[in-house]
């Protein structure tokens, strides 16, 4: 069994500068690094509103500086998932250690949301279907390509597999983006793209990898010819295991008072509690604050 001034879980952008804070405050934090060490950020190409970086910055690049720094302030970093935890003991089971904390940061973060029509779990990773362009775009030089959703995410992995396919459908479920103008303006003007508005997937084809996605407009359905359907319809955040532990609303987010819960100890950054913004900068101001409110507490 382990004893811990300060445990954060996750290691996305909030995860990692809460650990900056807390290491620089000589808590000597463990942050428990979860299935996708760095989360969200490293599935990013280039980041043009992080402060500080007037060119952008790769998602990876910004989340890997950010580690090295929270190493170099004292942080230590363990792989794992948390499988089980006490938040109101402050006890976490990761992959068969028990860890007590006397405080805990959560910075979870959440994961693509999926479709759940045919033939898309029968289809995902080689075999066509994605939530990931920066990740399997390369796969498709030359080739035909859908996404599907209607914001910043979905215009952002649609300009991007425009540098390697020869075609790239956006189908959208409304007649209008929901993404900033002007993410929305590079997609719509550039020739390589053909939106299909007031637009849903049924379903995605094919034996081995994917061959046509069967949609439908209004009341017509039809074949798309494609070679691979990339997904961009939001996220869900990753609070399962906190369930019936601590308060989230309908759609699995936390209910914080800015950075703190009702359980005294716990404090909750970035994505798995904010619906809002979701934003690189924003969760790590959130991951920031959390260490600060750690620090009093613990102090
Ligand atoms: P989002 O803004 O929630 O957009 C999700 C899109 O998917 C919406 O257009 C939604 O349609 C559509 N959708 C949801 N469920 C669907 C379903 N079952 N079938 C078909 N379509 C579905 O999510 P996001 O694009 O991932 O962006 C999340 C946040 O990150 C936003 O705040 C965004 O600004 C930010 N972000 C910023 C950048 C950047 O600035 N570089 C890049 C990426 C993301 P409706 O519009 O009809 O609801």
């Amino acid at each position: 069994m382990g004893f811990e001034n300060l445990v954060i879980i996750g290691s996305g952008c909030a995860g990692l500068t809460a650990a900056i804070y807390a290491a620089r405050a000589d808590l000597s934090p463990l942050v428990i690094e979860g299935d996708q060490p760095g989360g969200q950020l490293i599935r990013t190409t280039n980041i043009e509103n992080f402060p500080g970086f007037p060119e952008g910055i790769n998602g990876f690049d910004l989340v890997s500086n950010m580690r090295i720094q929270a190493e170099k302030m004292g942080a230590r970093f363990r792989s794992g998932v948390v499988g089980r935890i006490d938040l109101a003991k402050k006890i976490v089971i990761c992959e068969g250690d028990r860890i007590e904390s006397k405080a805990i940061i959560i910075a979870t973060g959440a994961s693509p949301r999926m479709l759940n029509i045919p033939g898309e779990e029968e289809l995902f990773g080689g075999k066509g279907v994605s939530t990931c362009a920066t990740c399997d775009g390369t796969f498709y030089k030359n080739k035909t390509v859908v996404v599907i959703g209607g914001g910043d995410s979905a215009c952002e992995e649609v300009n991007f597999l425009t540098r390697f396919c020869a075609k790239v459908y956006l189908i959208h479920r409304r007649d209008q983006l929901r993404a900033s103008k002007i993410m929305a303006d590079r997609v719509l003007s550039n020739p390589k793209v053909e939106m299909l508005w007031n637009t849903v997937p049924l379903k995605i084809c094919g034996e081995k990898k994917v061959t046509h996605l069967r949609i439908k407009t209004g009341d017509e359905e039809r074949n798309l010819s494609c070679d691979g359907v990339f997904l961009a319809i939001g996220h869900i955040p990753s609070t399962k295991i906190f369930e019936n532990q601590i308060e989230c609303d309908s759609e699995g987010y936390i209910l914080t008072d800015g950075v703190n819960t009702k359980i005294p100890g716990i404090f909750v950054a970035g994505d798995c509690c904010d619906r809002h913004y979701r934003q690189a900068i924003t969760a790590a101001g959130m991951g920031a604050a959390a260490a600060i409110r750690a620090e009093r507490y613990l102090s």
